[in-house]
């Protein structure tokens, strides 16, 4: 059974992947429902107006830095890629929790999958589909109006 949440981030996903992720968020709640932890999808395709100003907040906006990545600069823009949430009973958030690993875990079972928890910058949360393009051929994709996926 798919959260309302994570439903409604998996519709901001490319067609094509959106039954990847399902079926990945099933098997992800299924673990996770035996640890007594929810798990759900918090995050997926932003535009890149949205992620220029994520990117000002710490900078020309008030608040901390949150990211590195300008419009363009990240998967989240391509529709391609989702965050976790692991989340208490009562709706806490976990935020640093050796639970993620387990998210790793599973997604390797998924051959059309990686994990960011396998990156040189560790981003635990971070799930997306492999696309064997640079960022910059995503780019150029989508600005030539073709998929990425
Ligand atoms: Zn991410």
């Amino acid at each position: 059974m798919i959260d309302k949440r994570s439903d409604q981030v998996i519709s901001t996903l490319l067609l094509k992947v959106q039954p990847t992720f399902a079926n990945l968020l099933i098997e992800l709640k299924k673990h996770f429902q035996e640890k007594g932890v929810e798990c759900k999808y918090i995050c997926g395709t932003r535009t890149y107006a949205e992620q220029d100003a994520l990117y000002a907040k710490g900078r020309t906006a008030p608040g901390a830095i949150v990211t590195k990545a300008r419009g363009g600069e990240s998967n989240h823009n391509f529709g391609i890629a989702v965050d976790v949430g692991l989340f208490l009973p009562d709706g806490r958030y976990l935020e640093d929790t050796p639970f993620y690993r387990d998210v790793g875990k599973i997604v390797a079972t998924f051959p059309t999958l990686e994990w960011g928890g396998n990156w040189k910058f560790v981003d635990e949360p971070h799930i997306q589909w492999k696309t064997g393009l640079t960022l910059a051929e995503m780019r150029e994709r989508v600005a030539a109006k073709k998929s990425v996926a």
